[in-house]
């Protein structure tokens, strides 16, 4: 095969703006076509773009607009339910210029990443929902839910956690996992916290888990991860009202110590909630011209805080291969043997984490048990230790070539 020069990028969250600028940048020519009919807005949604995410923006020379948009996030704090301190750990890795993890609103890291697209040229297609894809003579042919088609030389699929993508390569592919956790979140101003800006504040309540971050202006940022070990039906949550959320959440974080009900009440916006899913092991992330990147092809829980950096990292190791290799059959088998050890790692990790956030009854009263035992080491271990070494210090070198991966 030979190299591709086009490519159909499916999906325009991180992973599709980060892989048009990782191709463009490899001589690929991309169009991104994203199934929203305008920018996505998510209500209360904010995240953290690890230093290793940073540094792979970097790479992309995106990295300055993008953490513009967000204030640097450097240190957590780990907190009881009943207000005792139970791990404390400044996240030691930074670029070689001091850069640190950044956290940004949701909305606000899409919104960076297609105007650096739209910088360069690349064409953004929106109110293009992928229904289908075949392989033609040379290339592939996508088929949208409003009837049009596109070809390219290959697709990649960036749709994320429920993606069609990952369906159409292997249809018998495993759907997401329910982690047991629903997530909501919101900013709140003129609310006092004993919070320094740039640290999380992380509390493992009675019967919820909360977690809030200080930004420079005065806005609190939180978000709050209930347990419910049923997978709610399609689309019930988006029947509870704000006032309902408002209510359930103050009577679970009643009887913990922190600033969680002051938040919450104060916090004026709507409320929204969701069901966390994961994507732990997908057994095949490509054909010979269409791959999954990204949460399409492997979704840690938002405990990891390392789905965003993933999915750039996967968007400018996949250029890499597409640039280095002879025929994107190669470099996507290369690319899944970099990739697949790191991402699923991160997953395993989150899960660990994930339980303790979703412990009810007995399981509840073990950790609450072991938590002021184990969390100070825990947090130490991720923040500086070896593990952290290699969730922060993860590099991509752009110029050196890619080596094909043995079988
Ligand atoms: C509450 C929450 C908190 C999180 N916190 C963090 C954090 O702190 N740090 C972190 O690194 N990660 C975090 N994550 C995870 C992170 O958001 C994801 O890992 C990241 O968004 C993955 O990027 P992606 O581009 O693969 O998928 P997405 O961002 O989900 O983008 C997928 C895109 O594909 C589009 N799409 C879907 N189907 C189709 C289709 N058929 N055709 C065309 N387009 C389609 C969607 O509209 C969307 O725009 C969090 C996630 C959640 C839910």
């Amino acid at each position: 095969m030979t190299h591709a020069r086009t490519a159909l990028i499916v999906g325009g969250g991180i992973a599709g703006p980060a892989a048009a600028l990782a191709l463009q940048k490899a001589g690929i020519d991309p169009v991104v076509y994203e199934a929203h009919p305008a920018s996505a807005e998510s209500i209360g949604a904010f995240l953290t773009v690890a230093v290793n995410g940073v540094d792979a923006l970097r790479t992309l020379g995106a990295d300055r607009p993008v953490i513009a948009a967000g204030f640097p996030t450097t240190a957590i704090t780990v907190w009881s339910g009943t207000g005792k301190r139970l791990g404390a750990a400044a996240v030691s890795m930074t670029l070689a210029d001091g850069t640190t993890g950044y956290t940004l609103k949701r909305a606000d890291l899409y919104k960076a990443m297609h105007e650096q697209a739209a910088s360069r040229g690349i064409r953004v297609e929106h109110g293009k929902s992928l229904a289908a894809a075949e392989t033609i003579s040379g290339g592939v042919r996508a088929s949208f839910a409003d009837g049009t088609s596109a070809t390219g030389d290959i697709l990649i699929g960036c749709d994320g956690t429920h993606s069609t993508a990952r369906r159409i390569i292997d249809p018998n592919a495993p759907a997401p996992e329910y982690a047991g956790l629903i997530n909501l979140g919101g900013y709140v101003r003129g609310v006092q916290v004993s919070a320094g800006p740039g640290t999380y504040h992380m509390i493992f309540g009675k019967r919820a888990f909360f977690g809030y971050a200080l930004a420079p202006d005065g806005e609190v940022w939180w978000f709050a991860n209930l347990p419910q070990p049923s997978e709610p039906a399609r689309g019930s949550l988006a029947s509870i009202g704000t006032s309902q959320w408002r209510q359930r959440l103050t009577s679970l974080f009643a009887d913990d110590a922190g600033p969680a009900t002051r938040l919450i009440q104060a916090t004026a916006h709507d409320l929204a909630a969701s069901p966390v899913h994961t994507m732990p092991r997908l057994p095949t992330w490509h054909t010979d011209r269409m791959i999954v990147i990204g949460d399409a092809a492997h979704a840690p829980s938002p405990t990891s805080g390392q789905g965003a950096s993933l999915a750039i990292e996967d968007a400018v190791q996949l250029a890499k291969c597409l640039r280095d290799l002879p025929g994107p059959d190669r470099a996507f088998a290369t690319f899944e043997q970099m990739r697949r050890p790191r991402a699923e790692k991160i997953i395993k990790q989150a899960a660990r984490v994930n339980n303790n956030k979703a412990a009810t009854g007995a399981a509840r009263i073990v950790r609450d048990m072991m938590m002021p035992v184990m969390m100070p080491v825990y947090v130490r271990f991720i923040a500086n230790g070896k593990p952290g070494r290699q969730l922060y210090g993860h590099h991509i070198d752009w110029d050196t070539p890619t080596l094909p991966m043995q079988k």
